[in-house]
């Protein structure tokens, strides 16, 4: 039997890791210059928490969860995404009373159980932000404007930013009832999951993934028109900051998104290259009003977004692999391998990446593995170097070799990597 990965997860290898590394930092960076700061949320949490938060009629409740029992009879979920951790979080460990407003961030897998195709899997990576203690409208603008210059930051160009309000609990009433009495005549041409979901939650409709059903959100009236004047006055001054802000957004009425806890504002970025195929929703975000209170937290409004890694990859541009050694130590006679064992060693407490190979072996040979691996330089240490405190140096790029004392071998390094 061959053991292979779980379909639709898949291996990152050192070969791609540094895309990856290049991307979490770039992440880091911005969001930490706007103040956010990380937090870590356990990737297995109760399944009651996903339920409730994310929503019972939900493709991802519905669908997707990776639910099993557990040797105590609990049943636990691998998280499908990490705000209702967050949430959780901060109800739990009492933040509010610790600050006013509260700004964390998050990276790390999470699990849905998606048919696989390019762009998407069961095992995907987000990165996110949260904000709590802040109703907006200008933190929205910000948080918007934030992932908007992040994605720009990464090379990738081709994107539309949407945007749409969904009100809060009163609008969603009005419209809701708008919406039911618009789509009872269409009962019939509904799919099962849709009629049940009429019942239950007549939003989830609009986000049907089914084609008739898409054909008959369509025409749904607009919930735009339903906006309490609270809520509108809301999104217009949202508008207006983006507008200040210079970021670029299209306002699309229609725009729903696959989770039921969202309030007012919601946001989605769009890829619009070829790298990504049908899977072009590069993140999704909004207001979560009432989750926090929902939670048994005080009444907190909050916002945030999710970021798919796994898509902003595909979406950015290529760029030369970074090598991850700037020396390689190479020992020309078996006798020296301990003495380049050390000088290794002296090297790296400079604070430089060095790599060796202690087999030993021809020149030659470690000569081919030092350019295999993009090192820059390669220390090579014989006999009769050791014999007079020097290594011979040579920069694999310009094509030059010089012999220089030992004790100045890591100065001489840094200068020509500088
Ligand atoms: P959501 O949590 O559904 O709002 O998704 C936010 C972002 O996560 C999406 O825009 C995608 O970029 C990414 N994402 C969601 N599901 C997957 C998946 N199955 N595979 C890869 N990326 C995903």
């Amino acid at each position: 039997m061959s053991l292979r990965a779980v379909k639709g997860m898949k291996d990152i290898l050192p070969d791609e890791i540094s895309k990856w590394h290049r991307l979490e930092r770039a992440f880091r960076e911005c969001v930490e210059a706007h103040g956010f700061r990380e937090a870590r949320f356990p990737i297995v949490e109760p399944t009651a928490l996903f339920v409730r938060s994310i929503g019972e009629t939900t493709d991802i409740v519905e669908k997707e969860m990776y639910t099993f029992t557990d040797r105590g009879d609990k049943s636990l979920t691998l998280r499908p995404e990490a705000t209702a951790s967050a949430v959780r979080a901060y109800v739990q460990h009492s933040v509010q009373g610790r600050e006013p407003v509260t700004k964390w961030y998050y990276v790390g897998p999470m699990y849905r159980r998606e048919r696989p195709a390019k762009g998407r899997y069961r095992q995907f990576y987000q990165a996110g932000i949260e904000v709590f203690g802040d109703p907006g409208p200008y933190v929205d603008a910000e948080v918007i404007d934030l992932v908007v210059g992040f994605i720009a930051s990464l090379g990738i160009t081709e994107v539309e930013v949407l945007i749409n309000s969904i009100g809060g609990p009163e609008t969603r009433r009005k419209y809701t009832a708008a919406l039911l009495a618009y789509l009872e005549p269409h009962r019939d041409e509904l799919c099962p999951d849709c009629q049940r979901r009429m019942g239950a939650n007549p939003l989830r409709v609009l986000d049907c993934k089914v084609p008739r059903c898409g054909e008959i959100a369509a025409d749904a009236p607009s919930m735009l028109k339903h906006l309490t004047d609270d809520d509108r006055a809301h999104f217009d001054e949202l508008q207006a900051t983006l507008t200040t802000l210079g970021t670029p957004y299209r306002v699309d009425g229609s725009l729903v998104r696959g989770l039921d806890y969202y309030t007012r504002t919601l946001f989605e970025v769009l890829g619009k290259g070829e790298a990504l195929g049908a899977q072009n929703a590069l993140l999704g975000g909004g207001r979560y009003d009432e989750m926090v209170k929902s939670f048994g937290g005080p009444d907190t409004p909050a916002i945030g977004f999710a970021v798919g890694l796994d898509r902003l990859l595909m979406a950015m541009p290529e760029v030369e692999p970074e090598a991850h050694v700037d020396v390689f130590v190479i020992a020309a006679q078996p006798t020296v391998r301990a003495e380049a064992a050390l000088l290794g060693r002296e090297l790296r407490d400079t604070g430089l990446r060095v790599e060796s190979d202690l087999r030993g072996g021809s020149l030659k040979s470690q000569l081919r593995r030092a350019d295999k691996m993009n090192a820059r330089i390669a220390m090579i240490l014989g006999e009769s170097e050791v014999a007079a405190g020097a290594v011979q140096v040579k920069d694999l790029l310009e094509k030059t070799q010089q012999t220089v004392f030992r004790k100045e071998a890591a100065k001489r390094v840094h200068e020509i990597l500088d």
